[in-house]
């Protein structure tokens, strides 16, 4: 990212930019993200925490974000969730400019992943499905299971596991016998939040694992998979943590790099990139 971050710099004059949002103060929250803050400043990025009222209104939250959306220095915008209950996710949804929702959750970009376009990813899923790639884990035509259906991951998984062409079968808090679901898999993703939710009796021994949970318990952070009876059972798992979090703050600046690198050569040439698709519905 530093090499990047300072050829991006060279060419177009200026550092790439990322401003984080929070809505009430939430310690822990601001905690995580004053850690990526951190993680933009040590590869040249810029960075600023944005923090607003948790009183605020959704009409002056939405005026904030446009602040944000028209401002040529501002080059990708997250926005810390969840929000206060009385705020509708709307309210964020749609008034984000997707050319900087560098971690795709406005509908556009979850449009253009559904089809199959290269538009930004939901950043914990993109971690999720480039683990696997990078482990050189074979996924084509394998049996893959995601436990979650969340907008921000389990879905997002879901469809970045058909992009390379595995068997993918989606399980929720609706599930019957998710036991035996599992079971059948050679990958199981897991996004639930719920601790020791995946236990090793019920993995295919050799099972490939990927934990995306984050829970408190006690003063520990575990995962959603029982570590003790999985780990014998898989033949790789993720640690939790120190597993999908920190891949997710590294893919997210390359993100926000590429958010950039577009709005950049949006103000050279007076047009954005043309779409590009990247999956097969074959
Ligand atoms: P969510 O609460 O929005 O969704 C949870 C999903 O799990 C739901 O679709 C639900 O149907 C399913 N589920 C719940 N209980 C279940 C059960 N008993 N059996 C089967 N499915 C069940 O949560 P989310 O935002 O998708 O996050 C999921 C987990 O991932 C959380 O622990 C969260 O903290 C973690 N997370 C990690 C990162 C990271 O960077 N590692 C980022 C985002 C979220």
């Amino acid at each position: 990212m530093k090499d990047d971050v300072a050829a991006f710099k060279r060419r177009y004059g200026h550092a790439p930019a990322l401003a984080v949002v929070i809505v009430g103060r939430d310690a822990p929250s601001i905690v995580y993200l004053e850690q990526i803050l951190r993680s933009c400043r040590n590869v040249g990025i810029g960075g600023q925490l944005v923090e607003i009222p948790g009183r605020v209104s959704a009409a002056a939250l939405r005026a904030r974000i446009r602040e944000l959306n028209d401002d040529p220095h501002v080059h990708g915008i997250i926005v810390q969730m969840p929000l206060p209950r009385r705020i509708p996710l709307s309210a964020v949804l749609d008034t984000l400019d997707p050319d900087k929702d560098i971690d795709g959750i406005h509908p556009r970009n979850a449009g253009l992943l559904t089809l199959g376009y290269d538009g930004f990813l939901p950043t914990t899923a993109h971690a999720a499905v480039e683990i696997l790639k990078r482990s050189g884990i074979e996924l084509t035509g394998r049996r893959a299971v995601v436990i979650g259906r969340s907008n921000v991951v389990g879905k997002p998984a879901a469809i970045l596991l058909l992009r390379e062409h595995a068997t993918v079968t989606v399980c929720h808090s609706r599930t019957r016998d998710l036991a035996s679901v599992v079971r059948s898999a050679e990958i199981v993703v897991v996004a639930a939040g719920k601790p020791g939710l995946v236990t090793g009796q019920m993995l295919k021994r050799g099972a490939v694992v990927v934990d995306v949970g984050i829970n408190v318990v006690g003063d520990r952070i575990v995962g959603d998979v029982d570590m003790d009876s999985a780990r014998p059972v898989a033949s790789a798992i993720t640690p939790v943590p120190g597993g999908v979090g920190p891949v997710t703050n590294a893919l997210l600046l390359t993100h926000l790099l590429r958010a950039a690198e577009a709005q950049a050569q949006e103000a050279r040439v007076g047009r954005p990139p043309p779409l590009r698709s990247v999956a097969s519905s074959r």
